[in-house]
């Protein structure tokens, strides 16, 4: 059999090494925390930090084909990987990764960001704030997830109370939205791409709280242009795998957020809502399998993440035969840390 790499080493990964396992690939994690949840469900594990270029270079030598569940991985050693092949291309995690070139591509594909200005000085966020005005959100370009290293601007006033962290920033207007939804696609080696119904997404201090299909129709109203957009972004890529391009639903069409060149939380619920989960998808097309169908297989399927102490509810939710639970295997629950999710396949009337 062949062997998968995977850098990263987080729940994307294990649910990724699972769909692998079901098709007959072993895994081979590369993450720099000894405790790695997608480790204990692999093959094998190195740890180290992505830097270290004779442990990457041995790992490379150790698989036949490599991604990346994480898409902070730097770029720098993605060149170091030999003959292995990298899928999704690296391309796509350098422009993934900073948000001030994620926007500018997006922008340049035809899409709608909300209007932004990098910041790396008083004097840029001043200027920022007088051309875009307030509220807005102050974001690091690098790094972020889950909402972390942002900043509200509600009034200039905020800007002075400000003290700039030392990084450099992104300043971007507040988009007034009726509601956000997501695009993820996968596109096979050969070109084909395939979508998953968009999901409605919602958020709770900035995290990923609930996902439902069908959005609903103010937002699959906007579904074909976004999906257009995704489409020109994975080909202008040269993508393989799956890919995904968040999306605020407003009054003059969809706005762009952010991309994730991976699989994405918000489409936990294609494991039993879809013909085929993203995970699978993903392993079928970095391996040049052709693509399974990805149909809603339900009138309705929610997902529901488990943050924080909401995983001590896990046995009551399991005790619910309408729900699929889901457990990362994270020892150490943390305020705000994904421990976990619940699906539900919702029949009508059922909730
Ligand atoms: P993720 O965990 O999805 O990678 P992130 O830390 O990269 O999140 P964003 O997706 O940029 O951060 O922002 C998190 C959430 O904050 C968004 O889903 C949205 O609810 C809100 N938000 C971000 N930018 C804006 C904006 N310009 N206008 C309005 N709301 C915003
Ligand atoms: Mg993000
Ligand atoms: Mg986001």
């Amino acid at each position: 059999g062949s062997t998968i790499g995977i850098l990263g080493g987080g729940q994307l990964g294990r649910m990724l090494a699972m769909s692998a396992a079901q098709l007959g690939y072993r895994c081979h994690v590369y993450a720099p925390e000894k405790d790695s949840v997608a480790a204990e469900v692999s093959a094998a594990f190195t740890c180290g930090p992505y830097g270290d270029t004779e442990k990457l270079q041995r790992f490379a030598a150790a698989c036949d084909v490599i991604t990346y569940e994480f898409e902070n991985v730097p770029v720098g050693p993605m060149s170091l990987l030999g003959d292995t092949p990298l899928r999704a291309p690296v391309r796509a995690l350098e422009i993934a990764q900073d948000r001030l070139a994620e926007k500018r591509f997006v922008a340049h594909q035809g899409g709608a960001p909300a209007p932004f200005k990098a910041v790396a000085s008083e004097a840029e966020f001043n200027a920022a704030i007088e051309e875009i005005g307030t509220p807005g959100i102050l974001k690091t370009r690098r790094d972020g997830y889950d909402g972390k290293g942002q900043w509200r601007i509600m009034s200039p006033k905020d800007s002075e109370d400000l003290v700039l962290p030392d990084t450099r920033l992104i300043y971007e207007g507040f988009v007034n939205f009726t509601a956000e939804f997501s695009v993820i696609l996968v596109r096979g080696m050969d070109g084909e791409i395939r979508f998953w119904d968009s999901a409605h997404n919602e958020h709770k201090a900035g995290i990923l709280s609930r996902s439902t299909v069908p959005a609903g129709d103010a937002i699959n109203a906007q579904v074909p242009a976004a999906r257009a957009l995704a489409a020109k972004v994975a080909e202008a890529l040269g993508y393989i795998g799956v890919l995904t391009l968040e999306f605020f639903a407003t009054d003059s069409g969809p706005v762009f957020n952010e991309m994730a060149p991976r699989v994405h939380n918000s489409g936990h619920w294609t494991i039993e809502g879809a013909r085929t989960s993203q995970f699978e998808n993903h392993i079928r097309a970095i391996c040049g399998l052709p693509l399974g169908l990805t149909d809603l297989i339900v009138p309705s399927a929610r997902m529901d993440n488990l943050i924080g102490d909401e995983a001590r509810e896990w046995l009551a939710l399991l005790a619910d035969p309408a729900n699929h639970l889901h457990l990362y295997g994270k020892d150490e629950i943390r305020d705000g840390r994904k421990m976990g999710h619940v699906t539900r396949l919702l029949t009508d009337g059922s909730t």
